[in-house]
Formats: structure tokens, C-alpha cells, sequence
């Protein structure tokens, strides 16, 4: 089919004025034809996000109170947004139909969708195109997975000349009652939306001109990041760069389409483009670090001769119900990094289990940890990339815990205490940029 994807975020659809610089985005390329909104975001810092008063809204109903507040503020929003963009719309009656279907269900689902929904509709109406429920065509099987069939059922509707607008961050279950994505799931809308439609491209229009190398909090002057492979997007935001849905990456990965970042207040910015293949030559893409990590250190003479140590301990923390995120591992030694929320309080137990099941020498804790994943698809070829990044930390007298590169060479993480952690960002980005 060809055509564009267009998703817009909910700080792009926040007033009347920005539907109106979507309108004019959407008709400055006649290639951008599949449109999907979010729900109207904040409109300044201390604002109210129209999901959120719809979750409001769901939690006071379900505790039996009355929901007045949160709605009213939901059909002012609405009434201000189509009257200002001289729309025919009655946002009273569609509140009246939405609160007498949210009495049908117990969770939350239906009822946070409906920002979106009353977006897209008011979207369709501004820009002339055909509004496609998702609650038809974007179903979802039984254990929350999205059903394949959804592409073909999907494609169908957005077959046909002109504009199509698809609201974000829901679908249906097999029983027809809807279901959403996890928060920011519009994102993996667009993305589905995109693959339906075959499109050449799907753009995800934001408040930000994509993805920049390293923090802004941390380097206040980061570069962007022009071209980022799907693989090395998915280290960046594991470990905190997120601008993009976790999920939105999957549904165009495998049919190779495009991702393209852009900012709505600043349309002319190129953004930030996620391919299969990058052109770019840079061994290094991007820096992310975070907080809030424990690793665990166990030591145990000839650990490399005893069959199935690393089994036992593993099953300790299954037991637990803890997932790793790395083992760094030595002859004689192991060492498992565990993010806290996982651990929760279980650290004392998950020891006294190791030590009895496994019988170490020595089991330690190192807690305050801080991963700083250097990111890079050309890291593999390139000689003295570790050898930078361990120089430019030693410079800047950070002491580095640990330091894992995995087999791909995609990446460099390094462990280091959580205090060090904006210290150890801003060398490496230098050391790299510089
Ligand atoms: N409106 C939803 C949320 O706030 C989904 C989205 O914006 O992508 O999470």
C-alpha cells in the first residue's frame, strides 16, 4: 500500500492549537495517511493527563464514590477542544454512553481507553479521514499477546483512498471487551498500524527531536542521534532512554519499517531515524545509565570444576520469583546483578538459600549500583573502544565494579557505585564524542 504513519503523543495533541499544527503536519505530505492520536497530555506542568483522570475516574467508581470531578474536567477539555476547533461534536452524550459501559467493567481498561477514542474523534473530524475503531480490527488473544489476524484485519480497513485515523492504546479480547496496552501504549499502535498498512515509514511525533546520545540532565548539550539500529535502541531504552514504547519495535522490525522520531513543535528537525541497518559509522551510538541495582558475589574454590553450581544458584532466585539481568563470571567466582525492584526485600533470604544449596566460600552483597550501557552496533570491529571507555572513567576517578561486554559487542555496561553514575556518563560521552 505505501503511505506513512503518522503517531501523535499526547503533549502533540494537549490544546486546539496543537491539533492544529498536527492538522497542518499531517496535510503538508500527501504520503501521511495512517493517523493515530493519543489522548490529549498536559498542557503545562501542573496540568492534568486525560488518562489519568480516566483512571481517576475508573478508581472512584470502583470504590462505589462519584465520580464528578474527574469527568468534569474530562468534558470541559473536550467541549473547549471542539468548540475551538469548530467542531460538531457532544462530548456530554458520548460521557453519558462511556460511564454507563464503564459500569460493565470491573478494571480500568475501558474506561482509560476512551481518551484516545474521544481524540480520534474529534481528530477525524478536523482532518476529513475515516475513523477506524481499534475495538474491530485490533484483538488481542486470551493471555494479553496480540493476535496475528490483527494485520490482515486491520489492512482491510485501511484500504481505500484518503485519510484513515486509528486511536492509540487499545484493542479487543476475544469476549469483544476492550483491552489496552501498558501505559504509552500508543505507541505500539502506530507501530501495528503501520505494519498493517504497509507503509514506507512510521513517524512518531513527540515533544522531543529524538533520541540524544547521552541524558540531557546529565550532558546538558547531547548530540542526537540521527540513524539507531532497532537492536541498539533496544539496549538504550532497556537502560532508561525512553522516548519510545519497549514494545513498538517488534510489529515493523520484522517487515523493516522504519522508525522515524519527531518533534510536532519543531516538524523541519530530521529527528531521529531507527533502521535495520545504520550508515552511520560511529562504533558508538548512545550512553544510558540507571540506578537501583544489587549484585550479589559468590566465591567458591574450583567453581569451574563443580557441574551444575551456576544451575543451583540460578534456581534460588526462580525460587524467589527474581529475574537477573547480569553474570558476570569469573573462574572461581560469579556474580549476579538483580535490579531492586526485583529483590524487593528477599536479599537476606536469597543469601541463606544460596549458601545452603550451593555451599560458596564467600557471599557478598554489593548494593547502590549503578549500569551504564555504552551502545554500539560498529563496536564490534572497531579495536580500543573498551580500552576508551576505561581510560576516560579512570580519568574522571570513577571506580568501575564491574564491566560486562557482551558476546554480540553491542554494548559495554559498566557497573559502578550510584553516586558516580552522571560522573561516569559525561566522561564517556566526551571520550566518544570528542
Ligand atoms: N494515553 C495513554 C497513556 O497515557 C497511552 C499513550 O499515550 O500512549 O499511557
Amino acid at each position: 500500500m505505501g503511505g506513512i504513519t503518522c503517531k501523535f503523543g499526547g503533549t502533540s495533541l494537549a490544546d486546539a492549537k496543537a491539533f492544529r499544527a498536527v492538522a497542518d503536519i499531517v496535510k503538508s505530505n500527501p504520503e501521511r495517511r495512517f493517523i493515530v492520536p493519543s489522548a490529549p497530555g498536559k498542557r503545562k506542568p501542573d496540568d492534568k493527563k486525560i488518562t489519568d483522570l480516566l483512571y481517576a475516574w475508573h478508581g472512584l467508581v470502583k470504590q462505589d464514590l462519584d465520580p464528578i470531578q474527574p469527568r468534569t474536567i474530562i468534558a470541559k477539555r473536550f467541549e473547549e477542544l471542539a468548540k475551538e476547533l469548530n467542531i460538531e461534536f457532544n462530548v456530554q452524550e458520548h460521557l453519558e454512553h462511556i460511564a454507563n459501559e464503564a459500569a460493565n467493567y470491573a478494571e480500568p481498561d475501558y474506561l482509560a481507553s476512551r481518551g484516545e477514542y474521544l481524540s480520534g474523534q474529534i481528530l477525524s473530524r478536523l482532518i476529513g479521514a475515516t475513523f477506524v475503531d481499534p475495538a474491530q480490527c485490533i484483538l488481542f488473544e486470551d493471555d494479553g499477546d496480540l493476535d496475528p489476524q490483527t494485520y490482515d484485519l486491520l489492512g482491510d480497513k485501511l484500504k481505500g483512498p484518503g485519510l484513515f485515523v486509528v486511536p492509540g492504546f487499545y484493542g479487543s479480547l476475544p469476549n469483544g471487551r476492550i483491552k489496552t496496552f501498558s501505559r504509552g501504549g500508543s505507541d505500539v499502535t502506530g507501530s501495528i498500524v503501520a505494519r498493517a498498512s504497509k507503509s514506507s515509514l512510521y513517524e512518531n511525533w513527540t515533544d522531543v527531536s529524538g533520541f540524544l546520545v547521552a541524558d540531557p540532565r546529565i550532558v546538558p548539550d547531547a548530540r542526537g542521534i540521527g540513524e539507531v539500529t532497532y537492536r541498539e535502541l533496544r539496549e538504550l531504552s532497556y537502560m532508561g532512554a525512553n522516548v519510545l514504547h519497549d514494545e513498538a519495535i517488534f510489529p515493523v522490525r520484522e517487515p523493516g519499517i522504519p522508525i522515524n522520531i519527531r518533534n510536532t513543535k519543531k516538524p523541519e528537525h530530521p529527528g531521529t531515524m531507527i533502521v535495520a541497518e545504520r550508515h552511520s559509522k560511529e562504533p558508538i551510538v548512545g550512553i544510558a545509565g540507571r540506578k537501583g541495582f544489587t549484585m550479589i558475589n559468590i566465591e567458591k574454590a574450583l567453581m569451574n570444576k563443580e557441574r551444575g553450581f551456576g544451575r543451583r544458584v540460578l534456581s534460588v532466585l526462580e525460587d524467589f520469583g527474581v529475574s537477573w539481568e547480569l553474570m558476570p563470571s569469573g573462574i572461581d567466582n560469579m556474580s549476579i546483578i538483580i535490579e531492586d525492584e526485583e529483590l524487593q526485600n528477599h536479599t537476606s533470604a536469597i543469601i541463606k538459600s544460596i549458601r545452603r544449596t550451593c555451599q560458596p566460600d564467600k557471599v557478598s552483597v554489593t548494593p547502590d549500583l549503578a549500569l551504564i550501557a555504552t551502545v554500539g552496533q560498529g563496536m564490534a570491529g572497531t579495536v580500543g573502544v573498551a580500552a576508551r571507555l576505561t581510560t576516560a572513567l579512570a580519568n574522571a576517578s570513577v571506580n568501575i565494579r564491574v564491566l560486562d561486554q557482551g558476546s554480540s559487542e553491542n554494548n559495554i555496561i559498566v557497573g559502578v557505585g550510584e553516586g558516580d553514575l552522571e560522573n561516569a556518563v559525561r566522561a564517556i560521552y566526551h571520550a566518544f564524542t570528542e
